[in-house]
């Protein structure tokens, strides 16, 4: 019998924490759907997670699970996979936990080249602790920390995994919720580090002080802003400062740490048998 997104979910932690109009509930679906689709069981799935609104995120599922704590979720998921390279880990981290506590962590996991996915949800701000700035708020943007706007420009996450040496780079929004579900199974298959951004509305805090003053005009918002990534390539520098590229940005097949490590540590044999990740 096929499988559903809700042989994924746990009913018994529902319904979730999210605030009305948040777009967690929109990535948590395109989630247990990839997982559906590619028919993983779900105790050969470990998600991982750390703090923060989308960290809550590993309640609801029926995957194994860890919850680490802020910003470190990608070292956990480091040494899961390391252990055990069998198992298909995947990373669900907020802008903070990803890019602003974590961002060594986000670094230096791509330049790695660890074998994992991360899906990091993008709403410009620290939601669970109050709405305070981030690593990728936008330039001016208000926030309960930045009242009269944040000075500070905000990270790209895609261009910073990039350069870091990611193998799988990619950003969707919410509103682009099918397109989500398949980056994600692509970023899942892809060997080595495999980044799915998801720009995402909270209307609760980022949205009420930057004239989005509902969950449908942030909507509207990302389908606005969201712009493929060859026509983004081919905008001026002001039109590219008021919209983001979405779609795959790298996809290239450096190896991944673990068989580059069983290479370098005589594991030739283990190495030509495959990377240890059933591919
Ligand atoms: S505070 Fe923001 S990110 Fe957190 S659940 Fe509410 S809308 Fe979502």
């Amino acid at each position: 019998m096929a499988l559903s997104y809700k042989d994924y979910l746990e009913p018994s932690q529902l319904p979730h924490m999210w605030c009305p109009g948040c777009g967690d509930g929109i990535i948590l679906r395109a989630y247990t759907e990839a997982l559906a689709e590619l028919e993983l069981a779900p105790k050969d799935v470990v998600t991982v997670t750390g703090i923060g609104c989308w960290g809550k995120a590993d309640d609801y599922v029926s995957t194994q699970a860890f919850h680490g704590t802020h910003g470190r979720a990608l070292a956990f998921a480091t040494g899961i996979k390391t252990a055990n390279p069998d198992l298909t880990v995947v990373t669900l981290m907020g802008d903070g936990d990803a890019v602003t506590i974590g961002g060594n962590h986000f670094i230096h996991a791509a330049r790695r080249n660890i074998n994992l996915t991360a899906i990091v949800t993008n709403n410009y701000n620290y939601g669970m602790t109050g709405g305070q700035y981030s690593a990728t708020t936008p330039l001016k943007s208000k926030t309960t920390t930045s009242p009269n706007g944040v000075a500070e420009p905000g990270f790209d996450v895609c261009f910073l995994a990039e350069a870091a040496g990611a193998n799988f780079v990619a950003r969707t929004t919410v509103y682009h919720a099918v397109a989500l579900k398949n980056l994600i199974k692509e970023a899942i298959l892809h060997p080595g580090f495999s980044l799915v951004e998801v720009i995402s509305p909270c209307p609760t805090y980022f949205g009420r002080f930057n004239v989005h003053p509902s969950p449908v005009n942030m909507m509207n918002w990302l389908k606005d802003k969201a712009v493929p990534v060859q026509k983004y390539r081919e905008m001026s520098a002001e039109e590219q400062y008021e919209h983001f590229a979405v779609g795959k940005i790298v996809v290239k097949e450096r190896p991944d740490f673990y068989t580059t490590y069983q290479r370098i540590n005589g594991g030739q044999v283990a190495a030509e048998e495959g990377d240890g990740n059933g591919r």
